[in-house]
């Protein structure tokens, strides 16, 4: 049988390459997954600027009335997506050559500004640059030289992605939150296992409706939206992933981070307390530190 047969030869193909991983010094290992994870996080800056203007833009597309009815702005929009344009400095314009767009690099030999117009670079794409170098190197510290390590880095980048498109503009997009819950599901059907099937299943049915009973409650009793059902979907993929004996653990390191933030972003002045916080980077922070750190609450109480 023709599938089968590529399966297994693509699985000895990941094999081999997974030993040859193994088989290099332990500093190289490291230097591969800091300089991959900083690739990464150059894609993931990326994402995050580009994503919600491409979802934007879709949403406009599909609401407009017909092109006829005003002809007079018939342009078609320029292609936009993750690979068109290159990138450019939003204050002039300079497309940036090669060597201006290494990660982290380019940022420190520019001492972050636009090579041709001085213009202030800010100093979030290195940050992120080098918070997806870490979680790379996180992923391999905690599960070896595997292709566990890999779907764990894999988690990590997408909720940092995630994370960061909510803070800018308070919504958890589908195209980013749905594959990450059957990524989950997937991952814990094969080898590269974080937990059994079962517990992922219920995991993500558990995460959904745990959220969507608390957006319910505040409803009715205090006539707020609480929080958004990207958020729902975002804690039913962190169930698909880690199981539901994490879900009680990260609610509650998602709850305790946010209810410090919002109260020191009170206290500075910044936020208004009526105000609701995007939840999404409290989850996904409360689901990094699950998956590398286990789920010592489960244990005392479970
Ligand atoms: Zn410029």
């Amino acid at each position: 049988m023709q599938p089968l047969y590529q399966a297994e030869f693509s699985g000895r193909y990941l094999d081999a390459l997974g030993s040859a991983f193994s088989a290099l010094p332990l500093a190289a290992q490291y230097g591969f997954a800091i300089v991959f994870g900083l690739v990464i996080g150059s894609f993931l800056t990326v994402v995050v600027h580009r994503l919600p203007i491409m979802l934007e833009r879709a949403w406009q597309a599909e609401n407009t009335v017909a092109p006829q009815d005003h002809a007079d702005q018939a342009t078609p929009p320029a292609r936009y997506n993750l690979a068109v344009p290159r990138s450019a400095c939003p204050h002039c314009g300079h497309v940036l050559r090669p060597w201006e767009n290494i990660p982290v690099v380019s940022y420190v030999l520019l001492r972050g500004r636009c090579a041709k117009c001085n213009a202030h670079v800010s100093a979030r794409y290195p940050l992120t640059e080098l918070a997806t170098a870490l979680l790379a190197a996180l992923s391999l510290f905690a599960f070896g030289a595997s292709l566990t390590a890999l779907a764990a880095f894999g988690l990590c980048a997408t909720l940092l992605a995630t994370s960061l498109i909510d803070f800018d503009t308070r919504y958890l997009p589908d195209t980013l939150t749905l594959p990450l819950l059957w990524a989950g599901l997937i991952v814990n059907l094969g080898d590269t296992a974080f937990v059994p099937l079962h517990e992922a299943v219920i995991g993500a049915i558990a995460g959904y409706l745990f959220l969507w009973c608390v957006y319910w409650l505040f409803r009715l009793v205090r006539g707020v939206e609480g929080m958004g059902y990207g958020d729902f979907k975002l804690l039913a993929a962190l169930g698909a992933w880690l199981g539901w004996q994490a879900l009680p653990q990260v609610v509650l390191l998602s709850a305790i981070a946010g209810a410090i933030v919002g109260l020191a972003a009170t206290v500075i002045g910044k936020m208004r307390f009526e105000e609701p916080l995007p939840f999404g980077p409290f989850l996904a922070a409360g689901g990094v530190i699950t998956l590398f750190f286990g789920t010592p609450l489960y244990a005392v109480f479970g």
